[in-house]
């Protein structure tokens, strides 16, 4: 009845590390320990916090898609280490403002390029731009609020 559920749910494990399967997925996926949810939003932007929201926008086929997957599981990785307030006032705040960034340089951004780094992305920032990402991760880890 409903077919492109049904295949979600048919390809759908805890255990999925295939980033082929979760760009084919229509509705969820799972990749990684973290759960993806396809949003046709947001002006076809993707974001995570905690979950991977990635644009249904997106082709299945190009490999720009799976670099954004890629992209915004690097960001759950962010979000692991510094917990969810800390990863919105450092990382997800200035990237939602960093939206006119031209796309040569958005990717050099601190909170941008660990996102690459941890999400297995090596060809797109600056070796001194990943330096200064690192500092800028462990200057916030250091200083993150504590409840
Ligand atoms: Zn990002």
């Amino acid at each position: 009845m409903f077919p492109r559920l049904s295949e979600d749910i048919q390809n759908f494990s805890f255990k999925n590390t295939n980033e082929e399967r979760v760009v084919s997925s229509h509705f969820f996926s799972w990749y990684k320990g973290h759960l993806v949810l396809r949003m046709a939003g947001l002006g076809g932007r993707s974001f995570s916090f905690g979950i991977l929201f990635l644009s249904s926008k997106l082709s299945a086929t190009a490999p720009s898609t799976i670099t954004t997957l890629k992209h915004e599981y690097g960001h759950t990785v962010q979000f692991d280490l510094l917990g969810p307030r800390t990863y919105l006032l450092h990382i997800g705040r200035p990237s939602m403002r960093s939206g006119s960034v031209p796309y040569r340089d958005y990717y050099n951004l601190p909170w941008e390029a660990t996102a690459d780094f941890f999400g297995g992305i090596t060809e797109r920032v600056e070796p001194e731009k990943l330096e200064e990402a690192r500092a800028y991760l462990g200057k916030v880890l250091k200083n993150r609020w504590r409840p």
